[in-house]
């Protein structure tokens, strides 16, 4: 045997679960597809690493079985990902919502968290090894893959998968782990790209088109959740962070609902206005909450033009549908070369919440997001990629 364990994708999961194993000294071999580690960390956040939130509860993740990340949330902590950074130097700063980035440093140093504690561990990171095929043995696994058009085969004891999820192909992301699956006859939840931005077609396509880079705090909701953050118009739809939250939750063909002013009543502002000065035109109350470019496109709505107080009851109903219940139909998303993550993935079902260790194959494990587990915006993904990485390396 070649290690004590074989862990293929160096990305957020395999590297902690390396150095957890380091901890506890078990070696283990990681296999990365990539010229470097950590590829989907050097990009997150905007090269600034969102590494976790604080208000992190499984309340937060999506999945088919929601109570299955308990167990390894409760084996590692948002406090364990806070402490063992600060330990490394990377101290915390809140951005908003909980979120945390690094405080004067940034996503490569992260990564340099990892592979310096490998180095001392001389846990031996492989890169540009592409793995090809997996045979399962009687006493642990074979793994064969591919580096610069050579076969290598080692062998181990334990095999983990944390090759991640579907998004962002040019960068490396592979569906490997489902194909392991399903030839495994591993139960899988349909997939599909979430925390991605959704697109606009069709007659109203020119409209969010002409406030393409513009930027609104709103409501944004479905039948079953709502978020409150900005929304980005763009040249093909709309995205921004409260339309990638509510993304995971859509589903083609359903409506969005964007409330267009979600701390204000449009009702009372306008009664307070025709009080105090009927002759404003309505343009002018709203360019006090959005931009003159913004406040003109409603144009195609509203009576811009009109005085409030020569508002009829009909107009100022169509005012208050108009902001706030803007309803949207968007047309489809931006797909898997913009989305953050992957929603569904092996079925949680397989796996045991305590150890992540496959039920139907014995010192197999899989962590990450190659499972259906899928965050919210926020750190959430990374706080689940460490925790089962941790979980994982305890029971290897
Ligand atoms: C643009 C962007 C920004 C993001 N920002 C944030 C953020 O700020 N905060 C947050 O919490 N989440 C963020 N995410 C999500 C987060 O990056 C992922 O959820 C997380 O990286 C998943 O960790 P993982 O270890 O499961 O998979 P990954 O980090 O994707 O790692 C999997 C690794 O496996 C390798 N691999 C795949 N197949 C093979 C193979 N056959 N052989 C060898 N290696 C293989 C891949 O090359 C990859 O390096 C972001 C995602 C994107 C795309």
């Amino acid at each position: 045997m070649n290690a004590d364990a074989i862990i293929i994708g160096a990305g957020a999961c395999g590297l902690m679960c390396a150095v957890q194993a380091g901890y506890l000294g078990k070696k283990v071999i990681v296999l990365e597809k990539n010229e470097k580690p950590g590829a989907k960390i050097l990009i997150s956040g905007g090269g600034r690493c969102n590494y976790t939130n604080q208000f992190a509860s499984d309340e937060q993740f999506i999945s088919a079985n929601p109570h299955f990340i308990k167990s390894a949330f409760s084996q590692w902590t948002v406090d364990d990902t806070v402490s063992f950074f600060e330990t490394y130097g990377i101290h915390g700063k809140e951005k908003t919502l909980g979120q945390l980035f690094p405080d004067d440093k940034n996503a490569k140093d992260v990564v340099q968290v990892f592979t310096s504690i490998c180095e001392d561990f001389g846990q031996e990171i492989r890169c540009d090894a592409d793995v090809k095929d997996i045979e399962i043995l009687s006493d642990g696994f074979q793994v064969t893959y591919e580096k610069k058009g050579k076969k290598i085969t080692i062998t181990s004891g334990k095999l983990v998968i944390a090759t991640g999820g579907l998004p962002i192909p040019k960068m490396g992301s592979t569906d490997f782990a489902l194909r392991f699956a399903r030839k495994h006859s591993l139960k899988i939840v349909e997939t599909a790209p979430a925390l991605v931005p959704l697109t606009i077609t069709g007659k109203d396509e020119e409209w969010f088109a002409q406030l393409s880079g513009n930027s609104v705090l709103c409501e944004v909701s479905n039948d079953t959740i709502s978020f409150e953050e900005n929304i980005l118009f763009t040249h093909w739809g709309l995205s921004g962070p409260a339309i990638l939250q509510i993304s995971s939750f859509w589903r083609r063909g359903e409506l969005v609902n964007i409330n267009l002013l979600p701390h204000h009543n449009i009702i009372s502002l306008l009664n307070e206005e025709r009080m105090l000065n009927g002759k404003t035109l309505l343009s002018t109350l709203l360019n006090r909450f959005y931009t003159k470019k913004f406040t003109d496109a409603l144009g195609k709505f509203l009576p811009l033009t009109k005085p409030v107080a020569a508002l009829t009851n009909s107009e100022i109903q169509l005012i208050e549908q108009t902001i706030h219940e803007f309803k949207v139909k968007p047309a489809g998303d931006k797909g898997y070369d913009k989305a953050e993550v992957m929603r569904g993935g092996i079925d949680t079902n397989e796996i045991s919440s305590k150890t992540l260790e496959c039920k139907k194959i014995p010192g197999l494990f899989f962590g990450g997001e190659c499972l259906d587990v899928t965050g919210w915006l926020g750190g959430y993904n990374f706080q689940w990629a460490w925790a089962s990485g941790f979980v994982i390396a305890q029971n290897m």
